[in-house]
């Protein structure tokens, strides 16, 4: 009876803990939101994310965390060691907005001129810094917690490094050495107060192709004398979705290609020197995508010879596949489930967007989640990321702070 009675005690006590930890994320929800806002309304691109960085900084030493600033160009990283040395895990949110014109009617709509969060990287950092803030007050864990604000998610300007590739380059997983990350994106279009989550491929890689095609400048009216790079590009657009449709292996995993941009010409009676094209390449494997890549180049090139003309081609690797690890996926799980209830944890397909986040799962167990942030009550309708009517529910967020804190103490409980 005794034991039964303690046994009541502890459990109680535990409950209440739990409570009270609920009760904190509870209470910091409305300065989480102004948070956000202020990042809304001050969007920063990448790698110029100078204020944003500032304010996390602020945030980070006010609550008494150890702060490194300047890691990758904007980068902030905070460290914040519990009541005894044990492992360590890295929270990761990202800070970069993107060179697009909001067109939302709202009281924190950005007012930086053609620039924008529109990719949710604001809710990312609000969440992060109410997680590292209930976490600072609840410090009786064993081992470390790194919050990662990283800059330039979205692709560091041209010329310029950035983003997770340099603060990795700059020791972010070094000292203390992480031993897992995780992170999360939110979701304009998924329903809030849920989570998805897939082991293994989760978003794609993402390749920048260009191709110059070459022909032979000549009049509109007699084009005999020339080569026209109109007709070849035709040819090549067509040509090329053909190893998507007919050659790619589509039930093993997803891939795409798609056209983002083709230039070429000035006047209705010139035939053109040339056009240029750019697209990009997604896909989540690597063997897909070398075969992929093998064949934009045969076809664009061997299309463009057929006709008297040349194509040029250029393929660059930008992010891998995001790649959840299996293990830790597994093994936290039940984090997820505490957090957001069983019902709303959800097994995800495979997504055609890309993260560099991928490049910390290059180097360290850990996964990257989808946190849903459309509100489905509302009549608006869920706009898409990187559109100028992006829009995400305030009271999604608060689930992120549940799920990050809960992920960051089980692990280091060992649970
Ligand atoms: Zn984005
Ligand atoms: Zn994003």
């Amino acid at each position: 009876m005794k034991k039964f009675l303690i046994f009541i005690i502890i459990l109680n006590f535990q409950i209440s803990k739990s409570q009270s930890l609920d009760s904190q994320i509870k209470s910091i929800e409305e300065k989480m939101i102004t948070w956000r806002h202020d990042f809304h309304k001050y969007p920063e691109v990448s790698n110029r994310e100078f204020r944003t960085s500032e304010i996390i900084a602020k945030h980070l030493e006010s609550l008494g965390i150890e702060v490194k600033r300047n890691v990758g160009v904007n980068g902030v990283v905070g460290i914040l060691n519990g009541k005894k040395k044990g492992k360590v895990v890295a929270l990761r949110a990202d800070m970069d907005a993107l060179p697009i014109q909001e067109n939302n009617d709202l009281p924190y709509a950005s007012v930086n001129r053609g620039v924008m969060h529109a990719c949710g990287h604001d809710s990312h950092m609000a969440i992060l810094m109410a997680t590292a803030e209930i976490l600072s007050k609840n410090k009786n864990f064993d081992g470390t917690v790194k919050f990662i604000f990283q800059g330039a998610e979205e692709g560091p300007p041209p010329g310029e490094e950035g983003g997770a590739r340099m603060m990795i380059k700059e020791g972010v997983l070094d000292n203390p050495k992480v031993d897992v990350i995780f992170g999360l994106h939110i979701s304009s279009l998924l329903p809030m107060n849920k989570i998805y989550y897939k082991p293994k491929g989760f978003f794609a890689s993402s390749s920048r192709f260009t191709i110059k095609v070459v022909g032979s400048q000549a009049h509109g009216g007699t084009p005999w004398p020339g080569v026209d790079p109109i007709v070849i590009t035709a040819q090549i657009i067509n040509s090329i979705q053909t190893i998507i449709s007919r050659e790619s292996e589509l039930t093993k995993e997803p891939a795409v290609i798609s056209f983002g941009k083709v230039e070429g010409g000035n006047r209705f009676n010139i035939i053109p020197n040339e056009v240029n094209l750019v697209g990009t390449i997604r896909s989540l494997d690597y063997e897909m995508r070398d075969y992929i890549k093998q064949r934009i180049h045969e076809l664009a090139e061997g299309i463009a010879k057929s006709y008297g003309g040349k194509a040029i081609v250029e393929i660059v690797d930008g992010a891998d596949i995001t790649f959840n690890d299996p293990f830790t996926m597994d093994k936290m799980l039940p984090s997820l489930k505490k957090s957001a209830g069983s019902e709303n944890v959800i097994l995800s397909n495979a997504k055609t967007i890309a993260e560099d986040y991928a490049y910390y799962l290059n180097e360290i167990p850990g996964f990257l989640f989808e946190l849903g942030g459309y509100n489905t009550k509302e009549l608006r309708k869920a706009p898409p990321h990187h559109t100028p009517d992006f829009f995400i529910d305030d009271s999604s967020m608060i689930l992120g702070v549940k799920t990050m804190t809960n992920l960051a103490l089980d692990f280091l409980k060992g649970e």
